[in-house]
C-alpha cells in the first residue's frame, strides 16, 4: 500500500496543508515542537480511526478552531482510495469517511491505510507497565480484525459501566442487581478477546523470534508468553469453555470487587513477557537486550500485517533511529528495504541519503 497525498486542516498546529509523499522513504525533519509527530499522528489517525497519543479527540483540533479535517489519498487493496476524518473540538462525535461514504465505526476503515508506529517509548515496552504492551497487541489486532475492534470497544464500555456501578452502589444499593448481566456479557466478550489474543501473540512470538535470531546471531532463544486470567487453562479452547472459566474467576473475586469498588478480574489485566534463553526480560534484561527485543517485536508486527493483509503497512518511525546505536539503526534500515516509510528526526545526519526530505517549521512545510 502507499500513501500518496495527505491534506490537513486545523489538525494540531497545522492550519492548511497538502502534502504529496514519496512512495519509499520520507524523512520529516525539523526542530523540536514544530509538528513532526503531529504529522505521523494524522496518518495513524486516518489508519486506525484513533490517535496513538490521546483519547480526547478535541485535543487534535487546532487551538481556537471548531473542527479538524484530514484526508488521505492512498493506493491499497489494488485501487485508489480515500479516507477522511472530521474531528470536532467539542460536543460532537468525529465523522469517518471511506471513499466518500460515511462510516459508523473505526473498524470499517480497516485495511485502507494500515500503519505500524515505532517510537522511543516502544523501545522500553518490555520493561514498562503492562498497559503499553496491551496497547501494542490491541493496535495490531484492531487493524487486522474488525470483529476484535468491535469486541474491544464493547468490552471497554461494559467495564466502564461496571466500574460506575461498583462505585455508585454505596449510595444506591439496588444497582448491585444489575451486576450479573454485566458480568455475563463481560465474560462472553472477554473470551473472544482472549481467543484472538492467544492466536495473535503466538504468531507474533514466532515472527519476533526469527528477527531476534538474525539480530543476535542466534545466540539467544527468544520466546513470548501471553498471560491472561489464571483460570483459563486452554486459550485455544472453544469460547464457551473460556467464558465459563472467566465466570469462575469473577465469582471467586466478587466480594473483593464489591469491597474495592474495582473491576479486578478479566482480560483488561492481560500482559505478555518475553524471555531470552529462559530469562524474563522484564526482570533481567539489559538495556541492549530490551531494545533489540523491542525492535524484533515491531518488525514482527509489520511482517504479520503484511502477510495477513497481503500488502505492506506504512511504517512510521517517530524519532526512534536517533535513539539507537549505529548497529541497531542499520539492522532496522536493512529490514525496511520495501514499503513506504516515514521517519521523523531533528538531525537527519547520515539519513538524508535514504529518501525525500521535507522540513517542518511551526506546522508549515518546505520541500
Ligand atoms: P519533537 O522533536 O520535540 O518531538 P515535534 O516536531 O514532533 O517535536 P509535535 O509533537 O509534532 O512536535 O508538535 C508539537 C507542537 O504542536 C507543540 O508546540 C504543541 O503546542 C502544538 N500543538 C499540539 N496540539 C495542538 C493543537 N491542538 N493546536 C495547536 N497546536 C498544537
Ligand atoms: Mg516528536
Amino acid at each position: 500500500m502507499r500513501l500518496n497525498e495527505l491534506r490537513l486542516r486545523d489538525f494540531r498546529n497545522y492550519r492548511e496543508t497538502a502534502l504529496t509523499w514519496d512512495p519509499d522513504v520520507n524523512l520529516i525533519v525539523g526542530d523540536n515542537a514544530q509538528g513532526k509527530t503531529n504529522l505521523l499522528e494524522a496518518i495513524a489517525y486516518l489508519g486506525a480511526g484513533r490517535s496513538f497519543r490521546t483519547q480526547k479527540s478535541g485535543e487534535l483540533v487546532r487551538f481556537g478552531q471548531e473542527f479538524a479535517d484530514l484526508e488521505a489519498q492512498v493506493f491499497s487493496q489494488q485501487r485508489q482510495q480515500s479516507v477522511r476524518a472530521v474531528i470536532f473540538a467539542r460536543g460532537r462525535p468525529r465523522q469517518l469517511y471511506r471513499n466518500g461514504v460515511k462510516k459508523k465505526t473505526a473498524a470499517e476503515l480497516a485495511g485502507v491505510l494500515p500503519t505500524v508506529l515505532f517510537c522511543p517509548e516502544d523501545l522500553l515496552v518490555l520493561k514498562s507497565g503492562a498497559a503499553p504492551r496491551r496497547r501494542l497487541g490491541d493496535n495490531v489486532l484492531c487493524q487486522l480484525r474488525p470483529n476484535y475492534d468491535a469486541a474491544l470497544g464493547e468490552y471497554t464500555r461494559l467495564l466502564e459501566q461496571k466500574s460506575r456501578i461498583l462505585k455508585d452502589r454505596f449510595e444506591n444499593p439496588a444497582l448491585v442487581e444489575l451486576l450479573p448481566e454485566y458480568n455475563l456479557r463481560l465474560c462472553q466478550v472477554g473470551a473472544l478477546l482472549i481467543s484472538y489474543r492467544a492466536r495473535f501473540f503466538e504468531s507474533l512470538g514466532q515472527e519476533a523470534a526469527r528477527f531476534h535470531g538474525q539480530f543476535s546471531g542466534g545466540a539467544e532463544d527468544f520466546a513470548l508468553e501471553y498471560h491472561t486470567v489464571s483460570t483459563v487453562t486452554d486459550r485455544m479452547a472453544p469460547m464457551s469453555q473460556i467464558t465459563a472459566q472467566l465466570q469462575a474467576h469473577m465469582e471467586a473475586h466478587a466480594r473483593a470487587e464489591l469491597d474495592s469498588a474495582q473491576c479486578l478480574t478479566g482480560p483488561h489485566k492481560d500482559d505478555f513477557d518475553v524471555t531470552l534463553s529462559g530469562l524474563s526480560l522484564k526482570s533481567f534484561g539489559s538495556q541492549g537486550q530490551v531494545r533489540t527485543a523491542a525492535i524484533s517485536l515491531k518488525l514482527a508486527q509489520r511482517e504479520l500485517m503484511r502477510r495477513e493483509m497481503g500488502e505492506e503497512p506504512v511504517l512510521l518511525l517517530d524519532d526512534v533511529l536517533s535513539e539507537l546505536d549505529a548497529g541497531r539503526q542499520d539492522f532496522v534500515l536493512n529490514q525496511i528495504v520495501s514499503g513506504q516509510v516515514f521517519i521523523t528526526c531533528c538531525e537527519p545526519g547520515r539519513f538524508t541519503r535514504l529518501g525525500t526530505t521535507i522540513r517542518i517549521t511551526q506546522g508549515g512545510v518546505e520541500k
